[in-house]
């Protein structure tokens, strides 16, 4: 079985789906690996580490040329991936909520694609969750990048020149991402409260030492909610926790948003009347603003500033940690990859409760019920 790994297309994409370890692992596992040359560049993997681990480096057509198994970041352009054997997978983040025509197009070229953000959130599969490993990482950096559009420090200082008082830092969403925030504001120093719909995320919260900050009045979502995910709360749940938020949010120099709902537009959290409310120079970072915002005012890509406060948007949050974004994804797919690996046939074969959660296409035709 050969697997080929493809360097990234998209804008600003310095990820790569496979490193010198996993290279190095899969190999082990008896399969053949090309790795397209400059693919982990951005991401600080020379061709010579992938040479070195036993990969064969090309370019874009030898490293497709008869592959089974075709890794990836984000989805390839199916048009690209002429020369791969057919039927072959594509194992990728594939949005397929988002990038619906990409997945049309995956299926009418005979490919089977297989989407890594659709991975169930099931016990034996935690260590494949593509979400949780980059997540976590968009979480800690959410905070450095608040910490550097913000004009104080964040810890508390007494100095002979008088005392500088902590940050007060607010997470809105305390899923992965959200409690890697938590624990990174606290180890910076800063006044840490946080806020979820799952009630489970209170004590998750208080663990972390930061203060929890939930609508009591209403019920919102008991306990982990389906599949650990949120759904959508009440209008009265979410007129309480408008009036909640508004009167915290107006104390808080820095507050860091992460609240998804799968499948759905992000929650709006925050409008631009509560930004207004909040100190000149305070700092907004908003990690859903890709999936249409938790800010009022948040533009995808961009620093803005409203009111003062500067609102951060930045895209692709995991690719701004590339190294390390990489050597964990990797793993999760190289994880993937071994869990169904088949010694006899020489390739993995996966299960159905894996294998139909996250299988898209085959034989031509989208086959996921989720998408039909
Ligand atoms: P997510 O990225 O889908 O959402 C982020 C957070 O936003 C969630 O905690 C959600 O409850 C919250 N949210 C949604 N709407 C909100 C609103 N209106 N106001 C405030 N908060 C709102 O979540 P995630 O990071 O993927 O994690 C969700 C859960 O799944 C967590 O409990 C996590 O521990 C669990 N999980 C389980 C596994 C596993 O068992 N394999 C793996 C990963 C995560």
């Amino acid at each position: 079985m050969k697997i080929a790994v493809l360097r990234e297309q998209a804008d600003g994409e310095k990820r790569v789906s496979a490193t010198p370890e996993t290279v190095r692992k899969l190999i082990s596992l008896g399969a053949d690996v090309a790795v397209e040359a400059g693919s982990g560049f951005a991401a600080s993997f020379a061709d010579q580490g992938y040479a070195e681990a036993g990969a064969q480096v090309a370019d874009r057509a030898a490293t497709l040329a008869g592959a089974g198994i075709v890794l990836g970041v984000q989805g390839p352009d199916p048009a690209s991936l002429a020369g791969a054997a057919p039927g072959a997978w594509v194992v990728a983040s594939l949005n397929p909520f988002g990038a619906r025509d990409r997945v049309e197009g995956y299926a009418a070229a005979g490919l089977e694609a297989l989407a890594m953000d659709l991975m169930p959130r099931i016990t034996r599969a935690q260590s494949m969750d593509i979400l949780s490993s980059q997540s976590n990482l968009s979480g800690y950096k959410a905070v450095l990048d608040a910490a550097a559009e913000y004009g104080r420090a964040f810890p508390m200082m007494m100095t002979a020149a008088g005392t500088v008082s902590a940050a007060r830092v607010f997470v809105m969403g305390v899923g992965v991402a959200g409690l890697q925030a938590i624990a990174t504001a606290r180890r910076l120093g800063a006044q840490v409260s946080a806020t979820d719909v799952r009630s489970a995320t209170r004590e998750q919260i208080q663990s972390l030492g930061a203060k929890p900050i939930f609508v009591d009045s209403v019920a919102g979502i008991e306990g982990e909610g389906t599949g650990g995910y949120a759904g959508e709360t009440s209008p009265e749940y979410q007129a309480a926790q408008a009036e909640l938020v508004s009167g915290h949010i107006a104390k808080q120099d820095i507050v860091i948003t992460t609240a998804l709902i799968p499948g759905r537009p992000a929650p709006r959290l925050i409008t631009d009347g509560q930004v207004a409310t909040m100190r000149p120079g305070s700092v907004i970072v908003d990690l859903a603003v890709e999936q249409g915002g938790n800010v009022e005012g948040a533009v995808a890509g961009e620093v803005v500033e409203r009111h003062g406060v500067r609102i951060v948007g930045h895209r692709n949050v995991p690719s701004r940690l590339a190294a390390d974004a990489s050597a964990l994804y990797a793993r999760n797919l190289f994880n993937f990859l071994s869990a169904f690996w088949d010694k006899e046939q020489g390739r993995p074969v996966l299960d159905a409760e894996i294998g139909d959660a996250i299988r898209l296409t085959q034989g031509g035709k989208i086959v996921n019920p989720r998408l039909l």
